[in-house]
């Protein structure tokens, strides 16, 4: 090891509202020229089929990160010690069409990825997991298990005939083979269905899949303990912030009443400790500011961040 990382900005020089944002003022790549795990914007909406907003969801995560201290209690572990974390600003995806916004997205992870950085996604809308996925499993070489927090589980088939889009994202990335859907798990999903094959088909794809009435019925640990045991291999977290109650994320696309509170949505989160090693990639999406009140869905998603940079330091730590 050479030189210690270079973390974020020092508070107690420049105060933490000062200075440009970057995502909990860590430098930006260009500046450290390499980075162990990289912040990546992915500011995209055109896959949202409901309300539209979340491309303006990274520079809200940032501006909301600023209170982030290093320190992460809970864990136990100076985050932004373990290894070299930069903010590596934003892919360059055109708003006007799905294929190249995500091939843009996916070119600028791949990148990251190839200079051997884990990379953390920041959405836009939940379609650019799709991108995001891809360049993970190319990265891990194969199928990668998918844990995913939201109301919803994003296995339509298609939606106006669209087969790319925020609600069809999880079963493209299963048929893809990017994802091992018998290794995979899905928690939180709630809300009104089309159908009850809604949910019936994720799990006919594989999926494990716990309703947030379910995980409160059966308990958080024991439903994250079951997510950890079933995942194998190399690991992918998707957090789409909907998860949470609108109580908690009102800034969002597709807000569903009955949510998690952001207090359980960390500790689920927290439970994945066991599987920090291999955690590849990750993602926070679907803030979508427009639709927030008093940066209260940023701060959701900035504190989610957090909790999956902790997750990536563990793992750092544990080299
Ligand atoms: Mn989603
Ligand atoms: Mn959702």
């Amino acid at each position: 090891m050479s030189a210690p990382p270079r973390g974020p900005a020092d508070a107690l020089t420049s105060p933490r509202f000062a200075g440009l944002r970057t995502f909990a003022r860590l430098p930006t790549l260009e500046q450290v020229g390499r980075a162990d795990v990289a912040i990546l914007g992915a500011p995209f909406d055109a896959g949202a089929s409901f309300r539209v907003g979340a491309r303006f969801g990274p520079a809200a995560v940032r501006e909301a990160s600023i209170l982030l201290r290093p320190h992460h209690e809970p864990l136990e572990v100076d985050v932004f010690e373990a290894g070299q974390f930069a903010d590596a600003g934003d892919a360059p995806a055109s708003p006007l069409s799905i294929a190249a916004g995500h091939a843009a997205i996916e070119a600028s992870a791949q990148e990251l990825h190839a200079s051997g950085a884990k990379v953390l996604g920041i959405g836009g809308d939940h379609s650019v997991a799709l991108p995001l996925i891809r360049a993970a499993s190319r990265r891990a070489g194969g199928p990668l298990s998918l844990i995913q927090f939201d109301a919803h589980s994003d296995t339509w088939d298609d939606y106006f005939g669209e087969r790319v889009s925020h609600g069809t994202i999880m079963r493209r990335a299963v048929e893809e083979g990017l994802i091992d859907a018998s290794s995979s798990s899905q928690i939180g999903m709630r809300g009104p269905l089309y159908a009850s094959s809604d949910l019936g088909d994720a799990r006919e794809l594989g999926f494990e899949l716990t309703t947030t009435a379910g995980l409160l019925s059966e308990g958080l640990i024991t439903v994250i303990g079951s997510a950890v045991a079933r995942a194998r291999g190399p690991v992918y977290v998707s957090v789409d912030i909907d998860v949470l109650d609108p109580a908690f994320a009102p800034g969002t696309g597709t807000p569903e009443p009955g949510g998690l509170q952001t207090r359980e949505l960390q500790a689920l989160l927290r439970g994945l400790a066991p599987l920090a090693g291999r955690i590849v990639a990750a993602d926070v999406v679907e803030v979508s500011p427009p639709y927030d009140h008093a940066g209260i869905t940023a701060s959701a998603g900035a504190a989610a961040a957090y909790e999956l940079c902790a997750l990536l330091a563990l793992g750092l730590r544990g080299r």
